[in-house]
């Protein structure tokens, strides 16, 4: 028998205990997700609504709260599938669009794309009304964390164009990515993911969350949402494996924890993490950060289970 469920997360990479400031904002995003589903409402709108609040919050690397590239601006990257009808929508570099998720399924629902990317997105987004000035993604506080970033790899050698893994030593909060994935009453699955990608990329570069198979993939048996350096998540086909391990007869949380060890093995530690929900409502959870954010929350449950997770052993 299945039950319907959402599961969602703020991204993999150096979280802590003391992050727990963040848990509010994903039980609220959880929590309005999962009421659209105990309504009757649809995976597919449940997902993109716990999306958008995380989007919204500024808290989180998606959105508003999206990191700056190499050069000072923002370029963010959003996807969404419907597992029942196999129709996806993604964007990949906008920059004046406040809710990139909205955008990605517009592009679903309105056209006849998969993904579209800078100029051409951004131009949709303006007809459908979606567009902001871009200077309202830019902070004060962005602004300062980018020269201080660039100033502690600087310390350490030159800002060369090949600089991640110095960035992960400066910066474990790397990620943040948003991403969530239900099951409705219908039986119908869904996923939708939503980045600023990370922090002194070059401008340009898309990363893994508009990437069908990668950061975000459903179908009729499962749906999977992925967080981390979307360049091992592209490799790995990350999303896109862990739903064929669940289509196999794996279970959600064997598929998710076998996903990450091949990523593991190929590409090191500290750079993925995913969830996944099945057709009956059986999820998965796995990463090889330090930490992942998350939260979940079931039929029968009165409230969601938000929580940071960590990995002691690593
Ligand atoms: N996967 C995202 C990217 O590489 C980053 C993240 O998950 O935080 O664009």
């Amino acid at each position: 028998m299945s039950r319907h469920v959402i599961v969602v997360h703020g991204g993999a990479g150096g979280f802590s205990k003391r992050d727990e400031k963040y848990l509010e904002i994903l039980s609220e995003a959880t929590a309005k997700g999962f009421n659209i589903i105990e309504r009757g409402g649809s995976a597919l709108d449940a997902v993109v609504e716990a999306v958008v609040v995380l989007e919204n919050s500024g808290k989180f690397n998606a959105g508003l709260g999206s990191c700056l590239t190499l050069d000072g601006i923002v370029e963010m990257d959003a996807g969404v599938m419907d597992g029942s009808t196999g129709r996806v929508g993604c964007v990949g570099a906008v920059r004046c669009v406040k809710n990139p998720i909205i955008l990605a399924r517009k592009v679903m629902e309105l056209t006849d794309h998969i993904l579209l990317v800078g100029e051409g997105a951004e131009m949709l987004a303006k007809c459908l009304g979606l567009n902001i000035d871009p200077s309202l993604l830019l902070t004060e506080e962005k602004l300062s964390r980018l020269s201080d970033i660039k100033e502690k790899i600087r310390k350490q050698g030159s800002l060369r164009l090949k600089k991640l893994d110095k960035i992960r030593e400066v910066c474990p909060d790397l990620y943040g990515t948003v991403g969530a994935v239900a099951l409705d009453r219908a039986g119908n699955l869904a996923t939708a993911t939503s980045t600023g990608g990370y922090w002194l990329k070059l401008r340009g570069r898309v990363g893994d969350t508009p990437i069908i198979g990668a950061g975000i993939y459903a179908d009729k048996t499962s749906a999977a949402s992925a967080t981390g350096m979307g360049e091992v998540i592209m490799k790995t086909l990350l999303c896109f494996r862990v739903c064929q391990f669940i289509e196999w007869g794996v279970s959600p949380q064997k598929a998710a924890e076998a996903g990450i060890s091949i990523a593991t093995k190929r590409y090191g530690s500290g750079n993925a993490g995913v969830i996944v929900v099945d057709r009956n409502g059986d999820i998965g959870i796995a990463f090889n950060t330090r930490g992942m954010a998350i939260a979940y929350m079931y039929e029968g449950m009165d409230r969601p289970i938000a929580e940071i997770r960590i990995r002691e052993d690593i």
